[in-house]
């Protein structure tokens, strides 16, 4: 009964987004928390200018796709990890063997699995490639294709302290996106936020990073959900909460609902003018 009408919006264009982990894992959640760690320290930046750069990262970019139904809510700052210092701590995805081996071997405190996505500052070099490397994300709480967490590292060592305000915005829209599942958008797409090369210059999305969200987070359309449109078009807006589910209903849904109820009451009353005529 659930999904009468669904729609599923695919990518039938060729596109050059790739995934972050290979196997599509995407946030279970619709509505996703983004928040700075409590206990973050940067070099050259404060935490509450950090803080500052969530709500440009989210709202001009991921927030923006009308075909994607996940939204990313800025949620100020997350509670201070208590096993671990988030500053210091070493970042492995729970299935990189070799990643955890290596952080056992060097006595590093691993980070715990967290939800939503946090985002600190780290010094630690071993959690970064190169030493040019200005930030890493890794997805570290998922279960199957599905995420629940992700944390983003700003190598504090790196040039972000270095960036201006719309470059570091641009960093931090480019981490959520790998953060959310995407990975590096292939050479043919220089305009994409998810090309590793223009990360810092990009101030909003490219074609392939909106087919790569829309990708992991198509937009569904039930019959509920067309009811829920009309209802709530017609009485009040619904709750803008955390909880897992379709979340609010975007206008463009409404006005397709509408649609539909018209269409289908225009047919219904032909119907009943054609039974009310007299036969002849
Ligand atoms: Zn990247």
């Amino acid at each position: 009964m659930k999904h009468i009408i669904f729609f599923l919006l695919t990518i039938s264009v060729s596109h050059a987004f790739t995934l972050n982990n290979n196997f599509g894992a995407s946030f279970k959640k619709n509505k996703v928390k983004v928040a700075i760690a409590e206990d973050s320290i940067c070099t050259g930046i404060t935490a509450d200018e950090l803080e500052s750069l969530i709500g440009p990262a989210v709202n001009d970019f991921w927030n923006e796709v009308p075909t994607s139904r996940l939204r990313l809510k800025p949620s100020g700052f997350a509670k201070r990890i208590i096993t671990a210092d988030i500053n210091t701590a070493r970042l492995c995805s729970p299935t990189d063997s070799v990643c955890i081996a290596d952080a056992t071997t060097k006595g590093q405190p691993l980070l715990p699995p967290v939800d939503g996505i946090v985002i600190s500052c780290n010094s630690t070099a071993d959690n970064y490639s190169a030493s040019s490397v200005i930030a890493v994300t890794v997805p570290n709480s998922f279960s199957g294709k599905k995420i629940a967490g992700a944390v983003i590292l700003i190598n504090d060592s790196g040039n972000f302290k270095n960036l201006s305000h719309s470059d570091r915005i641009g960093v931090i829209a480019h981490e959520i996106g790998h953060a959310i599942g995407l990975g590096h958008a292939e050479n043919k797409e220089p305009e994409a936020l998810m090309y590793y090369k223009t990360v810092d210059l990009r101030r909003s999305l490219g074609e392939d990073d909106i087919r790569g969200v829309t990708y992991l987070y198509p937009v569904k359309i039930d019959a509920c959900g067309l009811m829920d449109s009309l209802v709530a078009s017609t009485v009040v807006m619904k709750k803008d909460d955390d909880d897992e589910g379709s979340g609010g209903t975007p206008f463009w849904q409404m006005g397709i609902g509408l649609f539909f109820f018209v269409i289908l009451s225009e047919i219904l009353r032909l119907l009943k003018r054609r039974e009310a005529r007299p036969a002849f």
